[in-house]
């Protein structure tokens, strides 16, 4: 405990201390079990405790409705990528609409033209600071699914309400705001993350997808790749990452029990953020804001300072007082807080302190 930093680190990122905790206590013998979750059969009924608890937890969190599957599986969100229109797309009448509003919508594209047509609905170049209006949002006809990034992880935009879809399935990649606030399943086909941002260590990624959905996989598809595999087998078509379960399940709980469930991590999650973009608005010369103001993002808050010799003091300040991994990606450049879950408001209050008095000093 004595030397953890304020980690702002984007992913794998920080962890509640109650689940560390309870990590750490369990690690030598899960109770009444004699082995650790590491160490034991992901066939054994401890561990399909374990499964069927994270399933559980999850569902209660997001009241996800019974016609939706909840699947724990490996190979990232960038295996999501290729999964989702290799399922959903091949085979399909029309093309699949992609919403691009940043990095990561981009991968996913790049990634989907391989399967089958793809048309860009809306493209944020080239700045990517910004959300489409509802009437810019061109979708084709017959659209197998549209694809959308809830949050962009790199540049810090949000979307505060999912995107009109046309009448194709919403399909969203949530990875970096997964559990952040209260969502409406029902408005999604699918909603995928991996869990190394806001849910748990990297190694599983969580995909909730709409039962008639898994109808649309191809038989031949590679065994892994066919969301129906893993459907059918509860998560168990192979060996599934259980010591990333085992983690996501107590995220879950300390949601469930310590945070006030999804309404009250979004308080929090929103007090937070402002913290950092009132500084940012009220120092705009010194803190450039990278998203416009409607679509800040309450987990990634992304700005630059006027030149690189100001950027490193910075960087340099806020390690010397314990906030590190502020560094903005190294596609982008600039700053990035990243402040998820279980980032602590006295993290935030910090950081908060030493861009005023970063600013003070340089004025
Ligand atoms: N989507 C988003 C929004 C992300 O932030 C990331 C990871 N930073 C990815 C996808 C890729 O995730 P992974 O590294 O688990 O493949």
């Amino acid at each position: 405990m004595l030397d953890r930093i304020y980690n702002f680190s984007s992913g794998p990122a920080v962890l509640p201390i109650p689940v560390l905790e309870r990590i750490q206590r369990e690690l030598l013998c899960l109770p009444g079990v004699g082995a650790s979750v590491l160490e034991i059969s992901h066939r054994s009924p401890p561990f399909e405790a374990i499964l069927h608890s994270a399933e559980q937890h999850l569902r209660q969190l997001l009241t996800i409705p019974s016609n939706y599957r909840v699947l724990f599986l490996q190979g990232g969100s960038r295996l999501q990528f290729s999964m989702i229109p290799m399922n959903l797309l091949r085979g399909a009448t029309g093309p699949a609409d992609y919403i691009l509003t940043g990095t990561w919508g981009i991968k996913a594209h790049e990634e989907a033209v391989k399967e089958g047509p793809v048309n860009i609905a809306w493209d944020g170049k080239t700045s990517y600071n910004s959300l489409p209006q509802p009437d810019k949002l061109q979708y084709s006809n017959q659209s197998a699914y549209t694809y959308f990034t809830s949050n962009e992880t790199i540049q810090g935009v949000q979307f505060p309400h999912p995107p009109r879809s046309g009448s194709a399935p919403l399909v969203c990649d949530a990875s970096s705001d997964f559990l952040c606030r209260p969502l409406n399943v029902a408005d999604y086909g699918l909603i995928y993350a991996c869990a190394q941002k806001n849910a748990g260590p990297s190694g599983v990624t969580v995909v909730i997808i709409r039962e008639d959905l898994l109808e649309r996989s191809d038989p031949n598809l590679p065994g892994y790749l066919n969301y129906q595999n893993h459907a059918a087998e509860n998560s168990m078509y192979n060996t599934p990452p259980t010591f990333g379960i085992y983690v996501v399940d107590l995220v879950a709980q300390w949601l469930l029990n310590d945070m006030g469930g999804l309404p009250g991590i979004l308080k929090k999650n929103q007090h937070k953020a402002q913290l950092l973009y009132d500084v940012i608005d009220t120092y705009p010369h010194l803190y450039q804001g990278h998203a416009e103001p409607a679509c800040r993002s309450l987990m990634n808050v992304t700005f630059r300072l006027p030149n690189d010799e100001l950027q490193t003091a910075f960087l340099q300040g806020a390690k010397q007082r314990g906030l590190q991994e502020l560094k903005g990606h190294r596609s982008v450049g600039g700053i990035r807080a990243s402040i998820y879950n279980a980032m602590p408001v006295e993290g935030v209050t910090t950081l908060r302190d030493f861009m005023q008095e970063f600013a003070a000093r340089t004025a």
